[in-house]
């Protein structure tokens, strides 16, 4: 909008509502951070290290750490991640196994590193990779296992991999919503073969632009990963495999240097958002998500079952309060994945929550108050209070 006229306008013929709660608020963050992102931004622009610079090298240094790993590769997005990760272990022409419910980044990038990729349906109480429906889709052509920790929340992994053992498969951690998150009080991301990271700017860790990064203890696929990431180039102009304009921009590695270093804060809080309005929707006799006992979630979102979630959705909307839906359209209902393999099962629990699942506002920054005020305005559209 740039003239006046316009916003008088668009004023009075639209009820505009002023957000009192946004779904997310990556301001509020930057502001905290403000001084030190600057500071490390130009670090970049005068060193001019701008591919592959020392601040990706420290970066993935302390990621390592971090995680609780010996090597970490940083990358152009979590989607090339996974397509890179797929590569490195050599599952291509082969089967890789994920849910229907998922980001379809997870998907696309088994079909980029041109695999085939088998749906499996979730679990009603967790909404991760239901283990029974993985098992019957194993076939002898499967060579790969994706879980996604969904929502931030890790999946129950020693089973996952005990049935990977048995049949002699590669496991490829999706993290992209679970930096930080534990399992048995390891992180996500080194519980196995290899971790997948994003750092789209909304994620818990995020940039201020597309990233992504790989985890592994395994030195070959680690020094695969280097090479795929950089057009296969061991030395300068030497390219030994095929590889892609894939690795993380070194002014994104700074900017993450930053953020790593309170990931664990920020997280911290997300927990206690998560706690505070499980507590209040209870009251309301609205049941908040499960964290399983092998569980410390991270909540990335915060997301609940409900009746009616259209019209609630509306109604929060009216009361300047944003929700998301993750996600709608299960991967195997949509238009770009029309024909893909369900293993010859249905995916009802999938189908199911994309009809009643809502994300409510969660970010770091969020307020107790606007949590109340949610909560209150859940409650009265129900007629509970
Ligand atoms: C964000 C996300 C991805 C893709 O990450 P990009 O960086 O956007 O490519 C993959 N899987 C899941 C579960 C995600 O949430």
């Amino acid at each position: 909008m740039t003239s006046g006229a316009t916003v008088t306008q668009s004023t009075v013929t639209k009820k505009q509502t002023a957000v009192t709660v946004p779904f997310v608020d990556l301001k509020a963050q930057y502001e905290a951070i403000r001084s030190e992102v600057r500071a490390a931004i130009d670090r970049v622009l005068e060193r001019g290290d701008f591919i592959l610079g020392d601040a990706v090298r420290q970066f993935e240094a302390e990621f390592t750490a971090f995680c609780g790993v010996k090597f970490a590769i940083g990358v152009s997005s979590g989607t090339e991640a996974i397509r890179l990760a797929l590569e490195a272990c050599g599952a291509q022409e082969g089967e890789v196994i994920t849910v229907a419910n998922t980001y379809v980044g997870t998907v696309e990038a088994i079909v980029q590193a041109k695999a085939t990729p088998v749906l499996v349906d979730v679990s009603p109480k967790n909404y991760n990779m239901d283990l029974d429906c993985l098992e019957r889709a194993i076939t002898p052509k499967t060579r790969a296992i994706i879980p996604v920790h969904l929502y931030g929340q890790p999946v129950d992994m020693d089973p996952l991999l005990e049935i990977a053992r048995r049949h002699k498969l590669i496991v490829i951690e999706d993290a992209c919503q679970a930096h930080g998150a534990r399992y048995k009080g390891r992180r996500a991301g080194s519980l196995a073969d290899m971790g997948c990271f994003s750092f789209y700017p909304s994620k818990n860790l995020g940039a201020y632009g597309d990233g992504g990064l790989i985890t592994t203890d395994n030195p070959e696929y680690a020094s695969k990963l280097n090479l795929l990431r950089n057009h296969g180039e061991k030395v300068k102009y030497e390219h030994v495999i095929q590889g892609s304009t894939s690795r993380l921009d070194t002014l994104q590695a700074a900017i993450l240097r930053i953020k790593l270093a309170r990931l664990d804060g920020w997280n911290a809080l997300r927990r206690s958002h998560a706690q505070y309005y499980t507590q209040e929707l209870k009251k309301l006799g609205i049941a908040g998500p499960i964290e399983e006992p092998w569980a410390e979630s991270v909540y990335h979102l915060y997301v609940i079952t409900v009746p009616d979630r259209e019209a609630l959705r509306r109604y929060l909307s009216q009361q300047g309060i944003q929700s998301g839906i993750h996600y709608p359209i299960p991967i195997h209902k949509q238009q770009a994945f029309s024909g893909i393999d369900s293993a010859g099962a249905g995916f009802s629990v999938a189908e199911n929550l994309a009809e009643q699942i809502i994300s409510l506002p969660m970010f770091a920054e969020l307020e107790g108050s606007q949590i109340a005020r949610v909560v209150e305005s859940i409650g009265r559209f129900y007629g509970r209070i």
